[in-house]
């Protein structure tokens, strides 16, 4: 019988920060691929090295989705001669801030399995240990560096109605602390990750008013993860979400309406269905 994995990109979740938390099925596939691609051939080797698993006579190639089509078609006809594609980031989760976008679309179009060993990322161990609520939580990964392009990125996460999870490097922190106060609210819950699974692992926790002191007082180095707590529910009147609603129904169906209008005033899903439903006449 073939073997199911002929043909198949998986892609392999690779450590954080502690070279242990690689999964057991991870290394196996590491150790039975048939070609290996990673976004830094350099820090892939020396996890296997780590491990023990050889990369032996294999083909070990360095993909990024600017290395482009060409990269992107020598993996495809690896793929379509049957062999088994493990695909590594430098760390945590594959294309989660990261590379393999493009080669998972080309490998699905294609017809090929996609498939993955997962394992860690920096977004979700930070807020599995924030403290700040879980229930819902928006990923922004990186914002722009350029300050006038950052500020309007703040700007339309403002009434997110969830967790903001956002990557950022020691150098803009204290930047970014600044604009997240000014523009999300001095008073919002705020957490700094830093340096997750590894030595100098650290939980700063305050409001952006605080961390944004902090920080300055005492700049933090190395991998960072900023949380902000969810956006207070605004005191918003039931006539205002009327108003709202009746515009948003005017041009998208009654599910998106209230979706719309839910995170833009943070008012509770029901309440706002239900007033949904008053105006559509089937309460
Ligand atoms: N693919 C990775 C993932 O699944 O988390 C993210 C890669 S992204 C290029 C790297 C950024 O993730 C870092 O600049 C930092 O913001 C965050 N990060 C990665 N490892 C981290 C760690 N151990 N502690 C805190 N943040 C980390």
């Amino acid at each position: 019988m073939s073997d199911p994995r002929a043909g198949q990109l998986v892609l392999v979740t690779t450590p954080i920060g502690n070279a242990r938390d690689i999964t057991l099925r991870g290394l196996d596939l590491l150790r039975e691929a048939d070609v290996l691609v990673a976004e830094d051939t350099r820090s892939l080797r020396r996890l296997m090295d780590i491990h023990g698993v050889p990369v032996g006579g294999r083909p070990l190639l360095a993909y990024h989705d600017h290395s482009g089509a060409k990269m992107r078609d020598k993996v495809l006809s690896h793929l379509a001669l049957g062999a088994l594609v493990v695909y590594a980031s430098e760390a945590g989760t594959p294309l989660i801030a990261d590379p393999g976008y493009d080669l998972v679309q080309v490998a699905r179009a294609a017809g090929h399995g996609v498939t993955s060993a997962p394992g860690p990322s920096a977004a979700v161990t930070a807020l599995s240990i924030a403290g700040l609520p879980t229930d819902r939580f928006f990923f922004e990964g990186f914002m722009p560096s350029a300050k006038g392009a950052r500020r309007k990125v703040l700007q339309s996460l403002v009434a997110v109605p969830g967790t903001l999870i956002f990557y950022e490097s020691p150098k803009r922190l204290e930047k970014s602390l600044g604009d997240m106060a000014e523009i999300l609210g001095e008073d919002r819950a705020a957490v700094v990750a830093r340096e997750l699974t590894k030595r100098f692992e650290e939980i700063r926790a305050g409001t952006l008013a605080e961390l944004c002191r902090l920080v300055a007082e005492t700049p933090p180095k190395g991998e960072i993860v900023i949380l902000v707590g969810p956006a207070p529910a605004r005191n918003i009147s039931p006539e205002e979400i009327t108003r709202m609603l009746t515009a948003a129904l005017a041009s998208q169906s009654a599910k998106d309406a209230v979706a719309e209008v839910t995170a833009a005033t943070g008012a509770p899903r029901r309440q706002v269905y239900k007033q949904a439903l008053a105006i559509l006449g089937k309460s």
